[in-house]
């Protein structure tokens, strides 16, 4: 007997501050959220889950910070693959002087409604700075009745990010730091030239905790099966003193918020840094059927 192909795939190829990129796919359409990993990494990553990169439908871009749109300018270059952004952050890498490949990015696309055979919704979230950043978003994408969410990158959660979950048959979120280690640090001296970076991470324009990411899952998720990817995870840094988390602590925060809410907590999975000395891969491919 042959089974039908999955609607959608969904898969982080790499995820964290140094580089984000995921791969959504349905049968005959293929796009990548964020490209903020080297192009090399993204393009082996997917070869590695049998998939082309060179028949990438488009790159939507999130926010104007470099672990993000990194690769977005040599990926255009070379493969020919449409960029889709929110005019302010097109706008706001403009600005910059310096060194970047979105100099590459000639004629880049608003955010769109659709491509392909998928639909794109677009969700704001608060993280990069309005003026000098422009717009911060994530996404849910969806391919006729089923729907994949993937937020990063945001200091605070609403409404709209509670409704995108209830919709979405797998999630990826961030679970950026363990507010104990961060709380450790901001009470050692041997810390203090990271404070700055610190308070910025826990602040409303920084990321996501692993007990709001819970927060949000608890509000959100339709039901115990959906499956989510825990992502831009504060680990496996060069330096292991700049670790604010890791995989363990973060899916078991998780897990204990879901046991004492009294919800089975959903499946969990890990998604991997971009760096080399992490021995990084793509995640698990969530295949929705
Ligand atoms: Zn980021
Ligand atoms: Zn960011």
């Amino acid at each position: 007997m042959r089974y039908p192909p999955p609607m959608l795939r969904f898969c982080a190829l790499a995820s964290g501050s140094s580089g984000n990129a995921t791969w959504v796919a349905s049968e005959t359409t293929s796009i990548l959220i964020d490209a903020g990993t080297p192009a090399r990494t993204i393009v082996d990553r997917m070869a590695s889950l049998g998939a082309d990169a060179e028949k990438l439908d488009g790159i939507l871009i999130t926010h104007a910070h470099a672990d993000h749109y990194r690769a977005a300018g040599t990926l255009t270059a070379r493969l020919g693959v449409p960029i889709y952004v929110d005019p302010t952050v097109d706008r706001a890498l403009k600005r910059r002087r310096g060194r970047s490949s979105w100099r590459r990015v000639v004629e880049p696309r608003p955010l769109p409604e659709r491509i392909g055979d998928l639909e794109i919704h677009t969700l704001d979230t608060s993280h990069a700075h309005p003026t000098t950043d422009g717009r911060t978003v994530g996404f849910r994408v969806s391919h006729g009745k089923r729907s994949v969410t993937a937020l990063t990158d945001l200091g605070s959660f609403d409404l709209t990010h509670i409704a995108a979950l209830k919709k979405s048959d797998a999630v990826l979120l961030e679970a950026n730091y363990e507010e104990s280690w961060l709380r450790r640090k901001l009470s050692d001296l041997r810390f203090a030239r990271q404070w700055d970076y610190l308070m910025h991470s826990a602040g409303d324009r920084g990321h996501l905790s692993n007990d709001q990411c819970a927060d949000l899952l608890i509000a959100g998720l339709r039901d115990s099966q959906v499956p989510v990817l825990l992502a831009h995870l504060s680990e496996n840094h060069d330096r292991k003193e700049l670790d604010n988390n890791d995989y363990e602590t973060a899916s078991t925060t998780v897990r204990r918020r879901f046991e004492e809410s009294g919800m089975t907590p959903p499946p969990l999975h890990r998604t991997y840094r971009s760096g080399s000395r992490s021995a990084g891969q793509a995640s698990v491919v969530l295949e929705i059927g």
